[in-house]
C-alpha cells in the first residue's frame, strides 16, 4: 500500500475518532482503567415521580446500546491507527492478506478483508 493512501486513511480515522470521542462524551464519560472504555451516565432520579423515572431508564437502556456501538467502532479506529504505527495496517487479521484498498477507503477501521469479514 501507497504511503500516501495509507496517510490519506490514516486522516480519515483520526476524523472518525475525534467525531466517536465528541459522540461518547455527550453521554458517557472515559475510564482511565481500562484505558478506552466508556462509562454512561446513570441518570439521577430526584424527580419522584415513577412515570418519569421508568422514562429515565429506558433512555439510560438506549444510551447503553448506542455507547456500546461508538465504543467497538472506536475500539476499531484505534487499532487501526496503532497498526499505521507499527506499519502493519491493511492486514486482515485472520487470513494475513492484505485487505483490498477499495474496502479500506470505504471503512479504514476495517480488521478483515471481504472474504473473511
Ligand atoms: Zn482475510
Amino acid at each position: 500500500m501507497g504511503k500516501e493512501l495509507i496517510e490519506e486513511l490514516k486522516q480519515k480515522l483520526e476524523k472518525e475518532k475525534e467525531i466517536l470521542e465528541k459522540e461518547l462524551e455527550k453521554f458517557a464519560k472515559k475510564d482511565e482503567k481500562p484505558a478506552g472504555d466508556w462509562d454512561t451516565k446513570y441518570p439521577q432520579f430526584n424527580s419522584g415521580n415513577l412515570e418519569e423515572e421508568a422514562d429515565e431508564v429506558e433512555e439510560y437502556e438506549t444510551l447503553l446500546q448506542i455507547e456500546h456501538s461508538l465504543e467497538t467502532k472506536l475500539k476499531d479506529v484505534n487499532l487501526a491507527l496503532e497498526k499505521i504505527k507499527t506499519g502493519k495496517y491493511g492486514i486482515c487479521e485472520k487470513c494475513g492478506k492484505e485487505i483490498d484498498t477499495e474496502r479500506l477507503k470505504v471503512m479504514p477501521e476495517a480488521r478483515s478483508c471481504n472474504q473473511c469479514k
